[in-house]
């Protein structure tokens, strides 16, 4: 489970967020690519648009489903 003490400083504000645990594997920048991004030097994912449609909300919660590391978090 994701811990919403450890979030990703680049994660826009909203229920859905990215935290340190993350081991940058791309699997949700190439599963959301709406909602989530590599920061600048590619160390870890961040949410930079919270998702608006149901497709995107879908999607991110795919992304959070098969994060291997479980460092995505939904607070909603
Ligand atoms: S799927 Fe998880 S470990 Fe992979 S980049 Fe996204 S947040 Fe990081």
């Amino acid at each position: 489970m994701a811990d919403n003490t450890d979030k990703v400083a680049e994660n826009v504000p909203g229920p859905y967020y990215c935290d340190y645990s993350c081991i940058a594997c791309h699997l949700c920048v190439d599963t959301a690519p709406e909602n989530f991004k590599m920061n600048d030097d590619d160390s870890n994912a961040y949410v930079y648009k919270q998702p608006e449609t149901d497709e995107e909300i879908e999607l991110c919660e795919e992304a959070l489903d098969l994060c291997p590391v479980n460092a995505i978090g939904n607070d909603g």
